[in-house]
């Protein structure tokens, strides 16, 4: 890799043409992968967001419901989409805090794969020991289990209808790195304004105070350290065999 080349996105490899995002909540995308994201779609690369759940549980605002706080965060899910020009939003609709990666989960999100045929996959690693939110983790489960039945013909041969083929996902990366060895670091500085902006419109989340999000600023700050970037999203590649 040449000098100019690191920690740039340039990094994924020009076959990168087409990302699926597997998360989990509406916020999960920006906050994870928002700034590398803005960068990739900046070089035409495609990317649409698969969402487990519908987030309707994530307020401490008792004047939510679960159905108006699922709505709010619908639109601001297709707003953050707009802002980073994701080109499509699948919506799962599971309840939030019980999403499961289990046979039903698999086969959505192999329909999926089939539907949009990404060849890259952007997901939280499910085997972080240290990540409490098993939303995350059933996201990220789901995501790499799903990888090799979607390639088969006889799996869910009724998702195989109307031209849609058996899917062709080829690489995975899971955001939120550590600076663990064979990691890709992306410096972000220039799109922070960016990754901001689009998570920002989580409103029901982070509000419209400068101060909800510092401690994004502080994580990609972190991140970036390792390599004297200011702001930085580090991604773990899955060797897929
Ligand atoms: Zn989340």
């Amino acid at each position: 890799m040449s000098e100019e080349q690191r920690f740039t996105v340039s990094q994924f490899g020009d076959e990168v043409k087409r990302i699926l995002v597997v998360a989990a909540h509406p916020d999960d995308l920006e906050t994870g992968s928002g700034g590398t994201l803005a960068l990739l779609i900046a070089r035409g690369v495609e990317v649409a967001l698969l969402l487990g759940t519908d987030g309707d549980i994530g307020t401490h605002d008792v004047s939510f419901t679960r159905e108006t706080l699922a709505a709010a965060r619908q639109q601001e899910t297709l707003a953050g989409a707009q802002v980073l020009g994701l080109k499509e939003v699948f919506f799962l609709g599971h309840h939030d805090g019980e999403l499961v990666a289990d046979l039903a989960l698999r086969a959505e999100v192999a329909g999926i794969y089939r539907h949009w045929q990404p060849d890259t996959v952007f997901t939280f690693d499910p085997s972080w020991a240290g990540q409490a939110h098993p939303d995350h983790t059933a996201a990220g489960r789901a995501a790499v289990d799903a990888y090799m039945p979607s390639k088969m013909e006889l799996y869910h041969p009724e998702q195989l209808v109307d031209g849609v083929k058996v899917a062709d996902v080829k690489r995975f990366f899971f955001f939120g790195g550590s600076n663990r060895e064979g990691e890709i670091t992306i410096d972000i500085s220039s799109a922070w304004a960016t990754k901001l902006a689009a998570t920002r419109c989580h409103v029901s989340q982070f509000g419209q105070k400068e101060e909800a999000l510092q401690w994004l600023a502080a994580w990609n700050h972190e991140t970036g350290k390792c390599c004297g970037l200011e702001y930085a999203e580090a991604f773990h590649p899955m060797q897929v065999w």
